[in-house]
């Protein structure tokens, strides 16, 4: 490293050290003097401010430090560099204007991807989701905001979730991800269900809605090892809608199809921890139906959605128990 950088480095960490710990707060002061939207954590703050200092030329970073820092009188730090309080003055003004720019452009934009890159995770991470089939674990997860991904699985149901979305671009905890998850499916797979056919999720071609058991849909719309367990055991089709032009695979099972409508997002709300009942399949308005039920773990509550057994469309919503 050279020297110089390494002397301007040092004056640098000094004035942010001093001046974030002299002063309670004096960051925030800082910030809020430049009216800067940031939400930044204090060492993200120190390692902006350190950072933005370094780009500053010596003698305006000097007059900062000297004013800003340790207080002196305009007149003692025009003495000490030989020139006159009114250049000290305009040197002040112009050493904050070119701090705030720093801080509000290129380094912020850093930061930003910095708390990205902090969000992102390619081992198994504990999250406060419940699995919603057996209602006992809490589901691990892996996630990438940069690229949409968002893995979950419960470590005794096998994989639960696989997705990659430009949806969940940008979002980092696992509790908004599930949010956007399900906002999106529901989104998608209604549209889709409603058309009988949707655009594909990554080229765009339409695509028809089919209807299959696991072992129906063609080998390359799945990554093997996460096809779960009780997918394969599952008495109800799927619904999958598979690109054969650019490999891309949304399927989903009837439960949570139920559970992403607008009424099970508000049942998983008020009941976070729920169980999946064995799907029924019965009669209902003249036709073969399918029910799908859901029970709290905590309250007596459930949540029974029935849905058409040939075209999965929505007969009936019930909730029962304590609000
Ligand atoms: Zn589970
Ligand atoms: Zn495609």
């Amino acid at each position: 490293m050279p020297k110089k950088f390494e002397e301007d480095r040092s004056r640098s960490i000094f004035f942010v050290h001093s001046f974030c710990n002299t002063t309670p707060k004096a960051a925030h002061i800082f910030v809020d003097e430049f009216d800067l939207e940031v939400e930044l954590e204090r060492k993200e703050l120190v390692e902006l401010l350190e950072r933005a200092m370094t780009l500053l030329p010596e003698e305006t970073r000097t007059v900062l430090i000297k004013r800003d820092v340790e207080d002196s009188p305009l007149s003692q730090v025009a003495a000490q560099l030989g020139t006159t309080t009114s250049a000290v003055a305009m040197r002040l003004q112009r050493g904050k204007l070119a701090l705030k720019r720093r801080l509000t452009t290129t380094l912020q934009q850093e930061l930003a991807l910095y708390a990205l890159q902090a969000s992102t995770s390619d081992v198994w991470e504990e999250t406060p989701l419940w699995c919603s089939l057996c209602g006992q674990h809490r589901l691990r997860g892996k996630r990438n905001p940069g690229e949409g991904k968002l893995l979950l699985k419960c470590p005794v149901c096998d994989v639960w979730s696989v997705n990659h979305l430009p949806a969940l671009q940008g979002v980092k905890g696992y509790k908004p991800l599930y949010t956007r998850l399900a906002a999106w499916c529901n989104d998608y797979y209604q549209t889709a269900l409603n058309n009988g056919r949707v655009p594909c999720t990554k080229c765009g071609r339409m695509l028809p809605v089919n209807f299959c058991f696991v072992e129906e849909i063609p080998p390359w719309a799945w990554q093997k090892e996460w096809v779960p367990s009780w997918y394969r055991e599952t008495q109800d089709r799927l619904v999958s809608i598979t690109c054969p032009a650019c490999h891309s695979a949304c399927n989903t099972p009837l439960d949570s199809l139920a559970l992403t409508l607008p009424e099970g997002r508000s049942f998983l709300q008020g009941y976070p921890r729920v169980r999946t009942l064995p799907s029924q399949h019965v009669e209902a308005q003249g036709r073969e139906a399918i029910i799908t039920r859901f029970e709290s773990i905590t309250a007596n509550a459930t949540f029974t959605v029935v849905f058409d057994a040939d075209t999965y469309r929505v007969l009936g919503i019930f909730r029962e128990g304590v609000a």
